[in-house]
């Protein structure tokens, strides 16, 4: 915080929603009358030359909104009414160590978030394997970037967001941009592939929808949803008949290449354009625009991801940029688009069913033996390996897990099949949720602790290219709000765990995580607060205080032990949700401009309420016609799983097949009433981007 001169002040902050991580200076200008107004602008920053969106302009509506909790909250009589801090902490404390006793450490759970700074999530993993003492803790994350972690794991050895910089795109000659709508989720990137475009790249965009994105393509494939692995592949078929792939490359920086060329004999470039319901011509465009590029970039996102074959789906483009040699030099690469503020440094240390700090894993016996020396305890009070998002929903279901403390999410909204994890939080003994907002899940609460903001919390965030960025407070945190690293402590403390809880400030929680990432795959022990201030951003890995960071993976070799990447050769064994008589239509969701995430934080900004005031859905107008919709007319849809209802809007942008809903909003508006909890058996990704539906208007 500081004065321009005036007597106002400006306070220098980051925008808290997408993974880009804009820079932002909001100037608060006090009227005579005393009111307060609020001038945002960018500032630039390596990620974003200054730019914000209509996001980041309004952010800090919700963060200085009215609603904003600022005392813990209990449930009294049915109703959550004030508590002070220490008859809430009091009560967390006699809670949690009953159900220990009555039912042992895993009858709670744990669940954080990717919007959470890297200290948060990283005190998260260590709160509950070692302040609670169970396996159970897992994150909103799951259900966005497990997927591409998974597959960027299993094939270059490291899973980092993005393999290049920002400032490879406009060196690309060919983009691919599959199941990524960024002209609305990260808005502030567009400049780089205008740029890439006037620079002569041939982009090729892959979406069930015309996006905002779509409409700078050179190719858009429409295809239905879930059929990206068959696209992918009938591309690499083309390539390889063609000739248009990298022998040498292959040859020496890759393996499982055999396995490969000899399943892609059964594939039909003429079938998979069939089944993805295109032209083949287009895909031959596509498979000769990438091919025979000299230089190319491809992006993945929840489109892709979010499927019950999510990771074979992302490894299937990984064949395309390993076959094609587009990968460890200028203007080339791969990148998972992050949705969370968060989604790259919120999977790295520790806050997954399966992972320690650094990415360590939690099954490897030397990795537990490393992080149990940081943490002062033994290997074995370390529990095991946990469950994922939407299992953790399950167990609650079942009965198994009785207690959760949740942190940063809002599961209710989130999560897919509703219907049960409604049952499942209902079913709980005891809920603690911490938030700032009273989120639908902060509503079912037992006791609902008030954090800090964006504006109010220090931390580092890591973005989409994996940059740690340092975010600083600018403003005090009002009334009695808490920030939630200290929450944590707290809590440990009265679980008699306070010694190994101690910190006073962010800083020395990040002290802490450097030393137990130290030797990982995401290895910050170089990056400190005072090079971050400095140096303003730092690429992970970074092993040491005088190393630069690592901006560009992979030139050399790869992570694996012998240095090579993997090609894929395996094939889905997860029956897609199909449609039918019953259920004609298929369901696929995503996001819009002015919200982010479930909408706790954004549907409270005044500006961005009002540009998205209610939840749709998106419809061809043959298919309205032919469920006699109209414009603005309420529609019911339903899956197997349950009903939620919408307003239309008939839109040529859509495929027939396809309709298409937002996943911005809780209640009878959610669409995740219907979604799919089918799991991807690789990394428990749930199917999110097919349900089979029917629609009929409602009268
Ligand atoms: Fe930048 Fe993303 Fe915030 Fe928009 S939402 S201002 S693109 S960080």
């Amino acid at each position: 915080e500081e004065s321009d001169g005036t007597g106002n002040k400006v306070l220098h902050t980051q925008c808290p929603f997408c993974s880009v991580q804009c820079k932002a200076q909001i100037h608060m200008q006090t009227t005579p009358s005393g009111a307060v107004t609020y001038t945002v602008e960018g500032l630039p920053n390596a990620a974003s030359s200054g730019r914000l969106c209509v996001k980041g302009l309004n952010a800090h509506q919700h963060a200085l909104h009215s609603e904003r909790l600022q005392q813990p909250l209990m449930r009294k009589e049915g109703r959550l009414v004030p508590a002070t801090w220490d008859e809430a902490l009091h009560t967390i404390a006699e809670r949690f160590a009953a159900a220990m006793t009555a039912h042992g450490p895993d009858s709670i759970g744990v669940y954080g978030g990717g919007s959470l700074t890297n200290e948060t999530a990283y005190l998260l993993g260590k709160f509950a394997r070692i302040g609670v003492g169970t396996r159970y803790i897992d994150y909103n994350g799951r259900f966005c970037m497990s997927a591409a972690a998974s597959a960027g794991s299993r094939t270059f050895g490291i899973d980092r967001g993005l393999t290049c910089r920002l400032a490879d795109i406009p060196l690309a000659r060919c983009i691919i941009l599959a199941g990524t709508n960024i002209a609305e989720c990260q808005p502030t990137l567009m400049p780089y592939f205008n740029e890439a475009k006037e620079n002569g790249a041939f982009i090729i965009v892959i979406d069930p929808r015309a996006t905002a994105t779509a409409k700078m393509a050179d190719l858009h494939l429409q295809i239905r949803p879930g059929t990206d692995i068959l696209l992918a592949d009938a591309m690499l078929k083309i390539m390889l008949d063609e000739g248009w792939i990298d022998k040498q490359f292959i040859h020496e920086r890759t393996g499982g290449y055999e396995e490969l060329y000899a399943r892609m004999k059964d594939v039909d470039p003429a079938e998979a354009a069939r089944v993805c319901g295109i032209d083949e011509e287009q895909i031959r465009r596509a498979a000769s625009a990438y091919g025979l590029a000299e230089t190319g970039i491809v992006f993945t996102a929840r489109g892709v991801e979010q499927q019950t074959d999510g990771h074979l789906a992302v490894r299937a483009f990984l064949n395309l940029v390993l076959a094609s040699g587009k990968i460890g030099r200028e203007g080339c690469g791969y990148g998972a688009v992050t949705g969370q503020g968060n989604g790259q440094g919120g999977r790295e240390h520790g806050q997954k069913a399966d992972q320690l700090p650094g990415y360590r894993s939690i099954e490897n016996e030397a990795d537990r033996a490393y992080v149990a020396s940081v943490w002062g305890v033994a290997p074995e009070d370390i529990p095991g390996k946990g469950v994922s998002a939407y299992e953790m929903m399950e167990l609650m279901h079942q009965g198994q897990i009785k207690t959760l403390f949740l942190m940063g999410s809002n599961p209710v909204v989130s999560n897919p099949n509703v219907n049960l994890v409604k049952d499942g939080l209902e079913k709980l003994d005891f809920l603690v949720v911490a938030d700032m907002l009273l989120s639908e899940t902060a509503r079912m609460a037992d006791i609902v602790l008030p954090v800090s903001s964006y504006l109010e919390n220090t931390g580092t965030l890591t973005n989409l290219e994996g940059r740690v960025l340092l975010r600083e407070a600018a403003l005090p945190a009002p009334g009695e709000v808490h920030h939630d690293w200290h929450i944590l402590c707290d809590i440990a403390e009265r679980l008699g765990k306070g010694k190994l809880f101690s910190y006073t400030s962010s800083e020395e929680i990040f002290e802490e995580l450097r030393v137990a990432s130290k030797g990982g795959a995401a290895d910050y022990y170089g990056i400190t607060y005072e090079r971050l201030r400095r140096e303003e951003g730092i690429y992970w890995p970074c092993p040491s205080t005088d190393h630069p960071g690592t901006p560009f993976m992979f030139s050399e070799a790869f992570a694996h032990p012998d240095g090579k990447a993997q090609f894929t050769s395996l094939q889905n064994s997860v029956a897609k949700e199909a449609v039918s008589e019953e259920y004609p239509l298929i369901l696929t969701n995503g996001r819009v401009l002015a919200h982010y995430l479930t909408g706790v934080q954004t549907r409270r900004s005044p500006t961005l309420a009002a540009r998205s005031e209610a939840n749709f859905v998106e419809i061809h107008p043959d298919t309205a016609r032919r469920y006699r919709i109209e414009e603005g007319q309420w529609v019911e849809i339903e899956s197997e799983r349950g009903s939620f209802s919408v307003r239309s809007r008939i839109s040529g942008h859509i495929r027939k097949d396809t309709i298409f809903v937002p996943m911005h909003w809780g209640g009878v508006q959610n669409v995740n009433l219907a979604t799919s909890p089918a799991l991807d058996p690789f990394c428990k990704m749930p199917g999110f981007k097919v349900a089979a539906v029917r629609i009929k208007r409602v009268y």
